[in-house]
């Protein structure tokens, strides 16, 4: 096991990470930019290091500060979190050179998901189904035209470099086709430096459901059940549920051991997310995060399995703590993400928070890096804290959110707390009925 950890995050997902080690018996050292002295995961960790100026890129992005900070402090293992260097490949070959264990996958697993052609021919191969289309890039407008004729309009065309929702355009006929190449292609060039796109089927009312996944590297690998991410505002997640209200049992076992055998042959360590899109009862595979992510605690909730500590375990070579056999979902979690934003228009809303009240209770989780008399710095992503909240059933789940959302006080700056004060009252939320566009369609009619 580990002697001592380096967290290379922020906010709540570093003081997450700071909790499982604490427990683990692990040492914990904070790096932080100097926007972030005051925050609560330098407090906590036992030691902490200042890497450089607020800017992600000078601080947080800043591999050569974060391995310096490494070894003066001789921490054995970085954890990434999630965002900033969690993804990136040279950082994990980085740190492999220097003999600092990345607390995550391989570089070259991290690269071959990273690539969505390559990560979608990865995926086919292991048996997880993908969305009809092109087989690689599109070449050129003939072969456009041909793969679109044969899978049928409306078709998608997505940057193979793609990330955050850009360089995707849709084509609902031969006429758009052309022109959605196009402009996919010098979206994707401006963005991502690489003009490489594919088409593949448009679906048209799925729902985004992913599966929980953790590699011992060995060749073992266990799923923990899904997630039904559907409610998304321009591609962010905004209200999560474990299991989704679309699944039933044998369905989850049915894709989650699919999942599980995919990421066992590839001897993928560490914990990693397979998102699908699912219609019709059909999933398929849009993309492999080789990260924790965000909402990884409503599958906590109803595993009862800590992730951050198997992350830990695996990357040690202390192999995983459970067995497929062994793990249960218990009752129904909901996370809502709160977002220092105008519940209305979503524009980021910093400042000092003057009131800080988080909801207790049976089934109440708050994972938050944030307190009364904490300055909100401007440079970063706008999450405060999540809200999880567990049930024995989804019903029992809503009304304990209900009365956990109404306890929740946080004055000083506005938050998107009302905005899940009105989704826990609106009946196709209650009745489980959303797909990936009902949230923006209910923001539009609302604002209307
Ligand atoms: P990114 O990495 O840019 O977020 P994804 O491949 O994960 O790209 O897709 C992001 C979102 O785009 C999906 O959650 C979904 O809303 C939409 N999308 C992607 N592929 C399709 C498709 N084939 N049909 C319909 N919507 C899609």
């Amino acid at each position: 096991m580990f002697q001592k950890v380096l967290i290379a995050n922020r906010g709540e997902i570093a003081l997450r990470i700071l909790r499982a080690c604490k427990e683990l018996g692990i040492q914990t050292v904070a790096v932080h930019s100097t926007a972030d002295a005051d925050a609560m995961h330098v407090r906590l960790a036992d030691e902490s290091v200042c890497i450089g100026p607020p800017q992600s890129r000078d601080s947080y992005l800043n591999i050569h500060q974060i391995v310096a900070a490494c070894e003066i402090t001789g921490a054995d293992a970085i954890h990434p979190g999630y965002g900033f260097l969690s993804e990136n490949a040279k950082f994990s070959d980085i740190l492999a050179a220097h003999n600092i264990t990345f607390i995550g996958p391989s570089g070259d697993h991290i690269r071959v998901m990273g690539d969505k052609i390559e990560a979608k021919r990865t995926a086919k191969r292991l048996g997880i189904p993908v969305v009809p289309g092109s087989e690689g890039a599109i070449s050129d407008e003939t072969e456009a035209r041909r793969v679109a004729a044969e899978i049928g309009y409306p078709v998608i065309i997505k940057a193979s470099a793609g990330g955050g929702g850009r360089g995707m355009k849709v084509a609902h006929s031969e006429d758009d086709l052309l022109v959605a190449l196009a402009t996919a292609k010098s979206e994707a060039s401006a963005a991502f430096g690489d003009d490489a796109v594919y088409i593949e089927k448009y679906l048209e009312k799925p729902r985004h459901i992913e599966v929980q996944i953790v590699g011992d590297g060995a060749g073992r690998a266990i799923h923990l059940g899904e997630r039904d991410c559907s409610l998304q505002r321009r591609h962010q997640k905004v209200w999560e549920e474990a299991t989704s209200p679309a699944l039933n049992a044998s369905e989850r076992a049915k894709i989650g051991e699919i999942c599980s055998k995919a990421v066992a042959d590839l001897g993928y360590s560490g914990a990693g997310t397979i998102e699908f899109l699912y219609e019709n009862g059909e999933f398929y595979f849009i993309e492999m995060n080789t990260r924790l992510q965000v909402e990884h605690p409503i599958t906590e909730a109803i595993t009862g399995i800590d992730l951050v500590h198997e992350q830990i375990r695996v990357a040690s070579g202390g192999g995983l703590s459970v067995k497929q056999e062994d793990i249960r979902f218990q009752g129904h979690a909901i996370e809502c993400r709160i977002n220092a934003e105008d519940p209305r228009t979503f524009v980021p809303s910093p400042g000092t928070i003057t009131h800080f009240h988080t909801p207790g209770g049976l089934g109440i989780r708050v994972d938050s890096g944030v307190y009364s008399g904490y300055k909100i710095p401007p440079y970063y992503d706008s999450l405060i804290g999540k809200l999880i909240v567990h049930g024995r059933n989804r019903v029992e789940c809503m009304m304990r959110l209900r009365r956990a959302l109404d306890e929740f006080v946080v004055d000083g700056i506005n938050t998107t707390l009302p905005l899940f004060r009105d989704l826990v009252g609106n009946t196709d939320i209650a009745n489980g009925d959303y797909d990936i566009h009902w949230l923006e369609k209910h923001l539009a009619s609302s604002a209307g």
